[in-house]
């Protein structure tokens, strides 16, 4: 069998430490080698009980006068005392009743200190529920609030959530203490063996529910439908994904409730197609209309927006309605709608009409003369995308 070591040399701290640095030492040297975040390391649990015991003397007055006069004589952990191990035949759930005090918790002392891992008892968290959200070009580029009914599990009022009759007090499961965990330690040829597994007495809950809520059946919860107001904020498009914190599911008796996600569907507008921020109209005007002017009313995001046609207006030519576009989602303001003029060339004449045409054909007015100012199609792409 090994040497025991020095307690003082396990909690690493000198012969004069105080008390509180003493329960600083084992707290830190606790975290470190806890079993449950060294599932690899054989010797983690070692380590930890030795610190323990370390601990249990050191942290006693009486005892850590003995020790420092006698040695580890002077406290009964001598030579001899238990096989393998350490010879102050320490449990791991005499550790943890012992000494869950120093780490603040309440009956599960090591639960919240690793967080998962199977440490004790987990706050539990309810599933997160998706929607779909169908919005329309208006609502999303102004933003819009939406009331919309969810079938959820919310608490029971009853109870408050714990499941318990009228809300009483759970009791301790007996069979794990509370730890929602069992220990079993298992003497095997290569030394001790800790095993853990959640209680079956109370499926890790480490509480009891003895007299049952009659309205949830105990589950602490309810199935409900949920109206819930939703605040859409411009900007936003198709697949985006929006969390609402705690809007989802309350889990089983009690913990926090997940997340309500909200799926964004943009519904298709007939005639104003969106291009990032900007909406885009295509405009056709009647070669007439172009040639002598016109005023036009013409959908946008905000309804019906009556423009002036210039007389000589060009096809091709794209007007732009400043503010008329989407909201920026980050809150950089909105973008334009961009009204894409087109000219409608008639495709079946009268003869009256024939004729009148034909007396234009030739008049100087009617040839193309393409200046500076008639920017081919790839200038008016430049001008837009830089
Ligand atoms: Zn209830
Ligand atoms: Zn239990």
């Amino acid at each position: 069998m090994a040497q025991k070591r020095d307690y003082y040399e396990v909690l690493g701290v000198d012969r004069k430490a105080t008390a509180e640095d003493i329960k600083k030492a084992y707290r830190k040297l606790a975290i470190k080698f806890h079993p449950d975040k060294n599932p690899d390391d054989p010797t983690a649990e070692d380590k930890f009980k030795e610190a323990a015991e370390a601990y249990s003397i050191l942290s006693d007055d009486a005892k850590r006068k003995r020790y420092d006069q006698f040695g580890h004589a002077g406290v009964g952990g001598g030579a001899g005392a238990g096989a393998g191990g350490f010879g102050g035949g320490f449990t791991m759930e005499d550790i943890f009743s012992q000494f869950g005090d120093i780490f603040g918790g309440g009956g599960s002392p090591f639960g919240d200190m690793f967080g998962g891992q199977g440490g004790g008892r987990r706050q539990r968290r309810g599933s997160d529920l998706r929607i779909k959200l169908k919005l329309d070009l208006n609502e999303v580029a102004n933003g819009a609030e939406k009331k919309i009914k969810v079938k959820r599990h919310v608490t029971c009022e009853t109870c408050g959530g714990n499941g318990a009759k009228n809300g009483t007090a759970l009791t301790t499961c007996s069979t794990c203490q509370g730890n929602g965990q069992v220990r079993k330690v298992v003497n095997t040829m290569l030394g001790q063996m800790v095993s853990s597994s959640t209680c079956p007495t109370c499926n890790g809950d480490g509480k009891i529910i003895t007299d049952r809520c009659d309205v949830c059946a105990g589950e602490g919860r309810l199935m409900q439908d949920d109206l819930i107001t939703l605040n859409i904020p411009g900007g936003v498009g198709d697949g985006m994904q929006l969390s609402m914190s705690g809007k989802g599911n309350v889990p089983q008796r009690g913990g926090a409730p997940g997340d309500l996600l909200i799926v964004i569907e943009e519904e298709e507008n007939e005639q104003l197609k969106r291009d990032g921020n900007n909406v885009v109209y295509d405009m056709h005007l009647s070669f007439v209309d172009a040639a002598l002017g016109t005023s036009m009313e013409i959908p946008t995001i905000d309804g019906k927006a009556r423009i002036t046609v210039d007389p000589g207006t060009q096809a091709g030519k794209i007007l732009r309605l400043k503010g008329k576009g989407i909201k920026d989602l980050n809150g950089y303001g909105r973008g334009d709608q961009l009204v894409h003029v087109n000219v409608w060339t008639p495709q079946q004449l009268s003869s009256e009409e024939r004729s009148a045409l034909e007396t234009f054909r030739n008049s100087p007015n009617f040839q193309p003369k393409p200046g500076k100012n008639e920017k081919g199609f790839f200038d008016k792409m430049k001008d837009f995308f830089h």
